[in-house]
This record gives structure tokens, C-alpha cells and sequence, in this order.
């Protein structure tokens, strides 16, 4: 599959001397969709704003569908379509007018057709002739994702689309960007709700501090640094784990009932279970339950964050 975005050494300094990315290397491919996942200030909002030409790099560089963003800034932006962060918008225009600009501004011809279908899409074709501010503040984010998708970008940034709007306009959102994907659109959302990229997300990538700490497809993102546990609730609480059992990934709980078991979700990979519950049988240590669980990508990213910095106290 060949990259649709294109982003090599990427820096960026600040004017204050903070340094918000370092060294970024990322290939987005072409119908995905890919979560840059990371805590607030690691960087994710600077690494979008680059690529749409509304931040400078220091270093590096970046082609869209081939254009590069500095040299053929015209032709790189007009495939992009950006949900930013931050709501602003024009509040005296109406919702029509507004998204009718929009598209203008990418030199398209005018196509109510089009844009009457992103404002139905959204639920906003009622709202078409209100002023933007009497709209709700749900209201005003669907604005501002329709005025994205006005000039029919092949590309769409959302940067943050779920923070703080409810419900209903999450779920909205995800069905809209899934529909997106099927018309082929690429989808590069932000966030720093792992569950969103959980839900949504064909890759991930991982920033904190300014650096892409990986970068993987889900599914085997989660396979690869997934673990499993399987708990077993114990008939008699057990004073400590039998020392010739001490080399197993075993834990007891403080009140001794509980035993965590611990192993990797490789697959392919022997579990180790049959054995561990024939040792335990073997010591006579019965068990009245089991629950296995599986990480989730929270644990998966804290864990990540965690040895990122280890790696960098180091
Ligand atoms: P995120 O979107 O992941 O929350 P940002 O890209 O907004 O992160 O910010 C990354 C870091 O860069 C933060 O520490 C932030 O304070 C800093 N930063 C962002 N914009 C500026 C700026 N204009 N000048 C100086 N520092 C900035
Ligand atoms: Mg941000």
C-alpha cells in the first residue's frame, strides 16, 4: 500500500526553545484510518498543524499525496480537510454560508448537492439558515466538520474530535468517519482517549514527548505488548506461594485468596495453564473460581509511557 502522507525527520522548536517534536518519521497509508495517541502536550496537535501548513518545521519534511507542504502548499492543502481542536468559527454567518466559503477558498466550484449532503450527514440540514452562534456547542463542532469536508478533501484531520462532546455526537462522529472511510477518505484523528482508538483505529501511533514511541496496527499492537491474566479465587486463602511454584509469573493478594497468573497473548505461544494448574493440584491448593482478562490499550499505553520514561532517565 503506498503512503499517502509522507513525513521525514520532522522537528519543531518553538520561538520559546521548546522543543514539541523530535525526529518524527511516519507514513500514513492510503484509506486508513490512524489514532495518534498521546497526553495532552505530547506534541499531537503541532505534528497536525505542521502537515496542514499552519505551523512552520524547524527540520524535516512532509509530502502530501506526493506535493510537498512548503514547496506546493496549494496542492498539499487542498486534499486536506481540518477539525481542529479548538472551537472558532464565524459566529454571525449562517451554517450554509459558512460552509459554502469554505469551499470556495479551495478554488471548487460551487456544488450545493455536495453540501447539502455533508450538512444532512451531520444533522445540521435544519440548521442550515441559523446564525452559527445560536448554535449549540455539539452544534458548533458539526460545523466545523462539515466546513472540513466542504472542498471534498481526500485526507481529514481531526484533531481531538470527542473532547468533551457527548454521546450522541461521539457516536455521530464515528459512524460519519467510518462512512468516510468506505468513500475512501483517509482519517487521521488525535486523541487522548485510548478507548477511541481503540474503537476506531486501523493503526496507532504513539507519541509522548515529542517522539513516536511506536507505531503499529492495532490488532497486533495489542497482541504483541497484550498480556493475559487468568485469576483463580482459592478455597482455603494460602499463607504464600509454595517456593518451588516462585518461578512462574504468579501473584497472591495481601489477604492470600487470590492468585494472579500472569502470560503472554503471542500467538501461537504455549500458555503454560495446563501445567500451572497441575502444579497447583499437585500442592493441593484448590480453587473454587477463574476469570481470565485480557489488557486493555490503556495498559498497554501506560506501560509504553512508562518505559519511554525509563529509556529516558537512563
Ligand atoms: P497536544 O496536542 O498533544 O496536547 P501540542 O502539540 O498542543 O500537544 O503541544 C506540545 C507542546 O508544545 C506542549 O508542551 C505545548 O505547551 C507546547 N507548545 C504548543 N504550542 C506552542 C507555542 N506556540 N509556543 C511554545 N510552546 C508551544
Ligand atoms: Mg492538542
Amino acid at each position: 500500500m503506498t503512503a499517502i502522507i509522507s513525513i521525514r525527520n520532522l522537528t519543531k522548536t518553538y520561538a520559546s526553545g521548546f522543543r514539541a517534536l523530535d525526529d518524527i518519521d511516519l507514513e500514513i497509508r492510503r484509506g486508513e484510518i490512524f489514532a495518534l495517541l498521546g497526553p495532552n502536550g505530547s506534541g499531537k496537535t503541532t505534528l497536525i498543524s505542521i502537515v496542514c501548513g499552519i505551523v512552520n518545521a524547524t527540520s524535516g519534511s512532509v509530502t502530501v499525496d506526493g506535493h510537498d507542504i512548503v514547496e506546493d502548499f496549494r496542492e498539499a492543502r487542498a486534499r486536506i480537510g481540518l477539525v481542529p481542536q479548538e472551537l472558532s468559527t464565524d459566529a454571525f454567518e449562517s451554517v450554509w454560508a459558512t460552509v459554502r466559503f469554505s469551499r470556495g477558498l479551495y478554488g471548487k466550484s460551487p456544488d450545493p448537492a455536495h453540501l447539502e449532503k455533508v450538512l444532512r450527514d451531520l444533522s445540521l440540514w435544519d440548521k442550515r439558515d441559523s446564525k452559527i452562534m445560536a448554535l449549540s456547542g455539539g452544534m458548533k463542532r458539526r460545523v466545523l466538520i462539515a466546513k472540513a469536508l466542504a472542498h471534498e478533501p481526500r485526507i481529514l484531520f481531526l484533531d481531538e474530535p470527542t473532547a468533551g462532546v457527548d454521546v450522541e455526537l461521539r457516536h455521530d462522529m464515528w459512524a460519519l468517519v467510518r462512512a468516510l472511510r468506505e468513500d475512501g477518505v483517509t482519517i487521521i484523528l488525535t486523541t487522548h482517549y485510548i478507548e477511541e482508538a481503540e474503537e476506531m483505529a486501523d493503526r496507532i501511533g504513539v507519541i509522548h514527548q515529542g517522539r513516536l514511541v511506536v507505531v503499529e496496527d492495532k490488532v497486533a499492537l495489542m497482541r504483541k505488548l497484550g498480556k493475559k491474566q487468568l485469576a483463580l479465587t482459592l478455597k482455603e486463602p494460602l499463607p504464600a506461594i509454595p517456593s518451588s511454584l516462585a518461578a512462574l509469573p504468579l501473584e497472591l493478594s495481601d489477604d492470600g485468596t487470590t492468585l494472579v497468573y500472569t502470560f503472554d497473548v503471542q500467538q501461537g505461544e504455549r500458555t503454560g495453564i495446563a501445567s500451572l494448574l497441575r502444579q497447583l493440584a499437585e500442592h493441593g491448593i484448590d480453587f473454587k473460581d477463574l476469570n481470565s482478562s485480557e489488557s486493555s490499550l490503556e495498559d498497554i499505553f501506560v506501560s509504553l509511557v512508562r518505559g519511554e520514561r525509563q529509556g529516558a532517565a537512563a
